[in-house]
């Protein structure tokens, strides 16, 4: 049996008449930038996630540093980031001359943890950027909390979370003061190229991030500031306008497809609960957690962009797995304080232990919605016939 990581060509063919329609109509319009079909994705957006304003943007990496440019962060200003994530998270601080202050994540959730954030904040800080990995919200409230008390902006990188929710059932991405996501084919409200948005409820920065994704100019032509092309199609806000009214339908699929795994896990012997984080012997595969929740127990909205389980002998079952056609993906395996182009941080191995486990042990299986259960019986069949032999 086959199992791809990940299979868009599904998604297609279910919603192929509508998307088709849809791309012809821009051509038809000869209108490609911009204009009323990104217009009205920002509405839907703002209605969508609970907030005041929507832009659409260049990707997920140009809105985190459309971001920074609404903030104008300067040279040798420092930004607080997980060293658990997608290069584009500390990249984009470099990219603006400021400087990426590093930070352990939580090991169940795999996000910032916030009890790390204080002790990293020096008078050159000047924002906090949690990213909501894997689908999954990070720990909102101590980090604004932190953010609050040292007057720091909070910059949330939701490119793998749209639609997820945090304790409170507001929309990750929506809590701080700017959010951020992706619409790259691979997360779970993908285009048909490269695109993102950015969303805030705060006027002033809505208006910088407006004028800064077109050069600045204001009125066009005469620039009091410096922006930059972060502009999106209308054909990615195209197809962007015909998947939303799905992504309620395929996130809860995801949660189902995880919470089928965990099951299945459970019933082959190889985890007894969730959330884990130490191996033994009725614990051969740690299993993922929705972990946060609020007074009455309400949970957060986890949407699983990626289920993540951790194994020992990751990288030999990742190659048994592909041997049996399974498609699985290593969600990263050198956490930023490890990477080269950042060496002159100063940071050293043994430095974030925690990531340093994740990046060694963790391994994403497919998830995506239209998997069969009969993939899913077969993925947890594999995985055991590696464990147990
Ligand atoms: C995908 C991703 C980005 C970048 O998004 P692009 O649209 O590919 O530029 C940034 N941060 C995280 C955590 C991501 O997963």
């Amino acid at each position: 049996m086959k199992v791809p990581l990940l299979d868009l060509k599904l998604q297609y063919l279910a919603l192929k008449s509508e998307l088709d329609k849809a791309i012809l109509r821009v051509a038809e319009s000869q209108y490609f930038i911009l204009g009323p079909e990104v217009q009205k994705m920002e509405k839907e957006f703002c209605e969508f996630l609970g907030c005041k304003y929507a832009s659409g943007v260049s990707s997920g990496t140009d809105a985190l540093l459309l971001a920074l440019m609404a903030i104008d962060i300067k040279p040798g200003d420092e930004v607080i980031v997980p060293t658990f994530s997608f290069f584009a998270t500390a990249g984009v601080v470099s990219r603006m001359n400021a400087t990426p202050v590093l930070t352990d994540i939580d090991p169940v959730s795999f996000n910032i943890d916030p009890n790390e954030i204080e002790k990293k904040i020096t008078s050159k800080t000047r924002a906090i950027m949690p990213v909501h990995l894997y689908g999954q919200s990070a720990d909102m409230d101590p980090i604004m909390k932190i953010a609050e008390n040292h007057k720091l902006t909070v910059i949330e990188d939701g490119a793998q979370a749209i639609s997820a929710q945090y304790k409170d059932g507001s929309s990750a991405g929506t809590i701080g003061d700017i959010g951020c996501y992706s619409f790259f084919p691979t997360k779970n409200l993908g285009c048909y190229g490269d695109g993102g948005l950015a969303v805030t409820n705060n006027d002033e920065l809505e208006h910088l991030m407006r004028i800064k994704r077109v050069h600045g100019g204001e009125p066009k032509y005469y620039h009091k500031v410096i922006g930059g092309n972060f502009r999106l199609d209308a054909l990615q806000a195209a197809v962007v306008n015909v998947k939303l009214p799905y992504l309620n339908g395929w996130s809860e699929s995801r949660r189902k497809n995880a919470e089928r795994y965990n099951r299945l896990f459970k019933d082959a012997g190889l985890a007894e609960e969730t959330g884990r984080v130490e191996f033994d012997e009725n614990n051969m595969v740690l299993l993922p957690k929705a972990v946060y929740k609020d007074l009455d127990g309400l949970s957060d909205y986890h949407i699983y962009n990626q289920y993540i389980i951790r194994i020992k002998q990751r990288d030999k079952l990742r190659q048994f797995l592909a041997d049996n056609d399974i498609g699985t993906e290593i969600y990263y395996p050198v956490p930023f304080h490890l990477q080269e182009c950042f060496s002159d941080l100063g940071y050293k191995y043994g430095d974030f232990p925690r990531a340093e486990e994740a990046a060694n042990n963790s391994l994403a299986l497919p998830v995506y919605p239209e998997l069969k259960d009969e993939q899913l019986i077969y993925v947890v069949e594999k995985i055991k016939d590696f464990i147990k032999g």
